[in-house]
């Protein structure tokens, strides 16, 4: 697996079993942990000093503490019982002892929850030495659970020399627990490692690179967070932990050369742009595009005509109009007589793009498929059929698009729309169904340099930052339970100029019940208000075509109010809806309502959100609403929703596969992260022979998922 497997470190974990596959090695393995030097990334929890034997008067709190004493008197409260089979008592113990070192001087030693057997043993302790944590307890040095042996009074009477002599000072060590193996089990599996071995772990990093930024050498990292040098103090801690989140993030972005190389390595299809053609293809749209759109088609254009493949991510706020450029995309592909294919991540966006686009092409020759989920068998039967011989030129659908029964017969570009609710792996995937064809990822989530160079690195960026003239905007309002008549009156006005409404209440997460339940009160609660109106509700339980139906009756302007959980979050576009309501916002994340309030005021008439309170909030959210009120920059929105929530939840869903730092230290260690994307960089200028030995080394490695 690696090419300097001539190191010790690189055998299996069984070599420390004289070859036996233990039940402990074999819960690790499943845990990915094959080698010895993959064992080393199981850093202890606690290292903590343990002294020899001394006085009392050497015992600290917090600290670990060593001690000989005479047991003065035991307490014993039998406080409660467990009923199981034959009642059995339990009680907590209190013994205290006098220091063998210190006349006078006292401990107090404390078991809870003795079973009787225990508590007759403590019961007739007379001379004892004990270790364990001191803690503070009713004015008393206190050790909870100790370690403790029974000694008789000749052993008691020893000095000093003695105790440190058969007890010598030494490190206590705790690891984790790592897929069910237990810090006991760990600690001896590492005991059983060779103390040569560890000035001898193989280097990861290139020496320059470490002396560049004065990082610790690995053996000296290792040796330090394993307790192979004592306790560390403080800062050895962190110059090693430092060492090591900067390794993990080097790795990282050597992995992203690596996906970037098998990118760079395959051809792709060769595309030629027309500029009559193109031209043609935006005369459909009934408005200019912006200067923004133009630009990044023209990055796109540029992508399908260069050898490799395309992997661009068009990164725009909500409404800013990325489908536009996705359509000239896919055109553009069509035209040199290849397949489009746009994936979207829900039935009623596939359905809304498939409507949009079937209408933009009606007078055009080009046939246009639709694949969901919820079709009938038979139609799917015949939609892959046609996409398998060719017929169907641009089919849109959800993620059912690439499964492995989907067979194109010349794909030319892979459109995905909402690209956060699609991890890395998922990319991956798509990447080696669509051999060679062109891909383009489209997020209306803006992504923080951190999360961009980790997790997009592969990936060229291109971005929509301004919005289609002429809209008339967003108002947003906080709306008081004082307001709550005000805000009716306003619904009510809006719905007879002919308008729609959303209203949009919050998820429950523990009860899907529960969701369905607040829904169905809110729509009683609407109807009561609004008899007049026609209301519907809607919310993620709904079958995939019972929720297209009523997407397609609110488009038809059948339904005045929709209720709805907040499945219309991603992408749906209906431009009369001007108007909405968000129940409970302070339930919501701050890019969650961005995203959402994005359904309105998409069209020539002016959009108003209402965050709708029900009762008294903190000064917190209150703090968070009126960000979403005072601003529509979805940038500034995202930034202030990492400031207060951290990275992980802007993206939700799949994170992993990337580096094994959680988001949060992204943030705080965001300085190394930039060393390493610049140094790894350096490396692939140079095409530097380290990185080239490390990227073949990824693609022979078999522990290594192919989907990195
Ligand atoms: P998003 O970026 O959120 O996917 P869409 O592509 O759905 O945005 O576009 C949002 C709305 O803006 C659509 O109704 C679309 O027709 C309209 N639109 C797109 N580009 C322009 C433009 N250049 N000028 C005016 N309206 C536009
Ligand atoms: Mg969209």
């Amino acid at each position: 697996m690696n090419t300097s497997t001539s190191s010790p470190w690189f055998q299996p974990l069984s070599s420390l079993s004289r070859g036996k596959k233990t039940k402990t090695i074999e819960s690790l393995e499943a845990a990915g942990f094959h080698s010895l030097f993959d064992l080393l990334s199981i850093t202890p929890l606690r290292l903590e000093r343990v002294p020899s034997v001394s006085s009392f008067k050497n015992a600290h709190i917090d600290e670990h503490f060593r001690g000989v004493g005479k047991v003065l008197n035991i307490r014993k409260n039998q406080n409660f019982r467990v009923f199981g089979k034959g009642r059995t008592p339990l009680s907590n113990i209190t013994i205290v002892v006098e220091d063998r070192f210190q006349s006078g001087a006292i401990l107090q030693l404390k078991w809870f929850n003795c079973y009787p057997s225990l508590a007759k043993k403590l019961n007739s302790l007379e001379f004892i030495t004990f270790s364990g944590k001191v803690s503070f307890y009713q004015s008393n040095l206190q050790i909870t659970n100790p370690e403790y042996l029974e000694i008789d009074q000749s052993t008691f009477n020893q000095d000093l020399t003695y105790w440190s002599e058969i007890n010598p000072e030494e490190t206590l060590i705790v690891y984790p627990t790592v897929n069910s193996v237990s810090p006991t089990h760990l600690k001896k599996l590492f005991q059983k490692i060779s103390p040569s071995l560890w000035s001898e772990v193989p280097e990861t990093i290139p020496e320059d690179i470490l002396n560049r930024h004065n990082f610790l050498n690995i053996q000296e990292t290792f040796q330090t967070l394993h307790g192979k040098k004592g306790v560390p103090s403080e800062d050895q801690k962190l110059k090693a932990t430092e060492r090591l989140i900067f390794e993990d993030f080097f790795n990282n972005q050597v992995k992203i050369k690596y996906r970037k190389s098998i990118i760079n390595e395959k051809k792709g299809l060769p595309h030629k742009v027309s500029k009559d053609k193109l031209q043609e293809y935006i005369s459909l749209f009934p408005y200019k595009l912006t200067s923004d759109q133009e630009k990044v088609t023209n990055d796109i254009l540029k992508d399908l005509q260069a050898s490799s493949p395309m992997m661009r991510m068009i990164q725009g706020d909500v409404g800013s109009g990325k489908t536009s450029v996705a359509f000239l995309a896919a055109m553009t592909s069509i035209d040199n007589g290849y397949q489009a294919a746009l994936m979207c991540p829900t039935e009623s966006l596939a359905l809304q793009h498939f409507l949009t686009i079937h209408d933009l092409l009606k007078d055009h020759d080009i046939r246009v498929g639709l694949l969901v989920g919820s079709m009938k068998k038979k139609e799917k039967e015949s939609l892959y059929e046609n996409l398998e011989n060719g017929h169907i030129q641009f089919v849109i659908g959800t993620h059912a698009l690439f499964q492995e029964s989907v067979q194109f017969k010349k794909l030319g570009i892979a459109i995905i729309d909402e690209q956060h609710k699609f991890g890395v792996n998922q990319r991956i995937r798509l990447v080696e169904k669509t051999q060679g064809a062109h891909c383009l990822i489209m997020t209306a989530t803006p992504i923080p340099r951190s999360l961009s160079l980790t997790q997009y690195g592969d990936l060229d960026i291109s971005s929509i930052r301004s919005m289609p003239q002429g809209r008339k905007g967003i108002k947003t309002k906080i709306v008081h339970p004082k307001d709550f008549e005000k805000f009716l009156v306003f619904i009510k006005t809006r719905v007879s100029m002919g308008e729609q409404v959303y209203i949009v209440v919050p998820a429950i997460e523990e009860s899907i019940s529960k969701d369905i339940l607040n829904l169905e009160e809110t729509l009683k609660r609407f109807e009561h208000f609004f008899p007049d109106l026609k209301i519907q509700g809607l919310h993620g339980q709904l079958k995939a075509q019972e929720k297209n139906q009523v997407f397609l009756d609110f488009k038809e302007h059948k339904i005045d109010i929709l209720i709805s959980t907040s499945v219309i979050e991603v992408g749906i576009n209906v431009p009369n809806a001007t108007t909405m309501a968000i129940l409970s916002p302070e339930r919501f994340g701050l890019s969650s309502l961005h995203q959402l309030r994005g359904r309105v005021g998409r069209g020539e008439k002016p959009g108003f959100c209402f965050l709708v309170l029900d009762k008294k909030i903190s000064a917190d959210s209150m703090e968070r609403l009126q960000v979403i009120e005072q601003t529509t920059d979805g940038f500034k929105i995202a930034e202030e929703d990492l400031k207060m929530r951290g990275e992980g939840d802007i993206f939700g869903v799949e994170q992993s596969g990337s580096t094994k730092q959680d988001l949060a230290s992204l943030l705080t260690h965001s300085y190394l992260l930039e060393i390493a994307v610049s140094e790894v960089e350096k490396l692939y200028q140079n095409q530097d022979p380290f990185l080239i030995k490390k990227i073949e080394e990824l693609k022979n490695d078999p522990h290594l998922s192919k989907t990195i």
